[in-house]
């Protein structure tokens, strides 16, 4: 057996799938097996898709003599699949209990995901909790309808949690411990204007608040806490270091005056605590071990320790993993609302985004998730997320259970002359026994492709034919004739409408055993894409895009 290196890998693929495909590969195919038996070279995957085209259109310049030829080299025997499994954790002494913490301010996206996924994973492998805390002191941003989605995501991807935390109904410990810094002289009231702090925290100088007692301190933050001042007029500030070239040290604010109502509390409360200290309060009194987080949060990592220094706090084990970046997709919660502000999206769950919603809502399956978060793993480099890679997985995985069927878009009315007139079945699927669709042909067809003059063409399962000409009914490597699909003219045809990525309607005839599919049944649209069912109309059936 040739070793299995990449280029041998990538001819192999190539040359079965031409030869299942009489002759002409196709590249999602041919990607989508080499990246199933080795995940590891979608780190680079633009030089492997080039060297795929390469060859394909290497092997599809040969004839299919020379094809079988070649391929009667490699060996196909399956592969046992490999169990992937998260890397072990370091410093594990007792329960491992780990934390899922959105802040439901936006829909959960790809990333948050992965991440979600890992911290959940991890406690389940070592056999200890995992908690979800809902981090939504922030309330100009904080919604119940995000709350809701990202309850409802979790349980569709199924990410296990013991215990749920919302924070905005624990703001009496963040107060005490507000207080305690206070008595510390840890912290400070400051009256200054954002831009001043901003200003000021710039030049590394400290304002003139600083110089007030713990007395005169603790009455100015009773006096925030009983609403006697507007937004913006008074901050609680930790003393950290002016000096720090780390941004975040320098006496960050802790607390802050917020009058917009909050979804759950209402107007209870004025003043609200920020992200790095609820985060670092929370981390220890719910006895977290470790956080799996991304390497973004470096910076705040520092400002936190200094938090629970001063507090006396358990800190954790942090396993800092890269960043996930989605290729080619807006996955920042604020530009998300902002397109879907200006009408440029049509919402959380426009097919042009990643996040959870949509992505489901196009076909993709919870489980195409966790393969991927065991692959991304905890490298510690920038993990590129190319979405190609997740269609990659959810193909591989939805591939066996899903049925076949023929739909042409922009579809092209052809005669052949000649046609016998035909009753044919086909497959629902090539290698298992989902059983059969029935066509009725005479000589009008539907096709999708342009034909070119003195080339042979083969319908698939039916015949085939040049110039508009039948020639035969056999398969006949020797006519070297290119496959395509088709549909025959008949008023029992459907119509199909497909949603795409990009947020464009394609529209085209279908079978009419696709009158059988179910809303949410994922299909596969044969040498097309896979696609599902989203609603049945009157007079058409209505499909988003899953992948190629
Ligand atoms: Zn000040």
């Amino acid at each position: 057996m040739i070793n299995s290196d990449k280029t041998n890998l990538i001819l192999k693929y190539t040359l079965k799938n031409a030869l299942d495909y009489n002759g002409k590969a196709n590249f999602q195919s041919v990607l989508g097996r080499i990246l199933s038996e080795k995940p590891e070279l979608k780190q680079n995957i633009k030089d492997l898709a080039k060297e795929i085209n390469e060859t394909i259109k290497k092997v599809n310049s040969m004839k299919l003599e020379q094809i079988k030829k070649e391929i009667s080299k490699y060996d196909f025997e399956e592969k046992k699949h490999e169990e992937r499994d998260f890397k072990k954790l370091e410093n594990v002494s007792g329960k491992v209990i780990t934390r899922i913490a959105p802040e439901p301010s936006k829909y959960l996206h790809i990333g948050h995901a992965l991440v979600f996924i890992i911290n959940s994973g991890y406690a389940y492998k070592y056999k200890g909790r995992c908690i979800l805390r809902l981090e939504d002191t922030n309330p100009e941003k904080s919604e119940k309808e995000y709350v809701n989605s990202i309850l409802e995501d979790l349980k569709w991807l199924k990410i296990k949690y013991d215990k749920k935390i919302i924070c905005s109904k624990r703001m009496k410990i963040y107060y005490d411990y507000a207080e305690k810094l206070i008595n510390m002289g840890k912290a400070y009231v400051c009256f200054c204007s954002r831009d001043k702090i901003k200003k000021l925290r710039h030049e590394k100088t400290r304002c003139e608040c600083y110089n007030k007692s713990v007395k005169e301190n603790l009455s100015e933050w009773k006096r925030m806490l009983s609403k006697k001042y507007s937004p913006g007029k008074a901050n609680l500030r930790l003393l950290g270091d002016m000096e720090s070239n780390n941004g975040t040290l320098r006496d960050p604010i802790i607390f802050r005056i917020s009058n917009a109502k909050h979804y759950l509390l209402g107007n209870k409360h004025i003043v609200w605590p920020l992200y790095d200290f609820e985060n670092s309060i929370e981390d220890s009194i719910l006895g977290i071990t470790h956080v799996v987080r991304s390497k973004e949060f470096e910076l705040r990592a520092e400002l936190q320790d200094l938090i629970k220094d001063y507090l006396n706090l358990k800190k954790q084990e942090v396993i800092e993993i890269g960043r996930f970046n989605i290729l080619g997709a807006v996955t920042q919660g604020r530009e998300i609302r902002e397109l879907i502000e200006k009408r440029k999206v049509s919402g959380w769950d426009d097919p042009r985004l990643v996040t959870i919603k949509s992505l489901r809502r196009r076909g993709f399956i919870p489980e195409s998730f966790h393969e991927l978060a065991k692959g991304a793993g905890l490298s510690k480099s920038e993990t590129n997320i190319d979405i190609r890679i997740l269609a990659s997985i959810n193909r591989k995985l939805i591939d066996d259970r899903t049925k076949r069927y023929s739909v042409i878009f922009t579809p092209k009315k052809i005669k052949i002359e000649n046609a016998p007139e035909l009753k044919v079945k086909a497959p629902l699927h090539p290698d298992h026994n989902y059983g059969f669709r029935n066509f009725t042909t005479k000589k009008e067809y539907y096709i999708q492709d342009n034909l070119e003059k003195n080339q042979n063409y083969r319908f698939m399962h039916l015949f085939n034919f040049r110039d508009n000409k039948f020639i035969s009914r056999e398969l006949d490597k020797n006519l070297d004739a290119r496959l395509i699909h088709w549909l025959p003219v008949s008023k029992d045809l459907v119509n199909v409408e497909v949603m795409m990525d990009d947020g464009k309607i394609i529209k085209g005839f279908g079978e009419s055993n696709l009158k059988k599919v179910k809303v949410n049944e994922i299909v596969q649209f044969e040498r097309n894409f896979f696609a599902k069912l989203d609603k049945k109309e009157k007079n058409k059936l209505i499909f988003w895009f899953t992948h190629k």
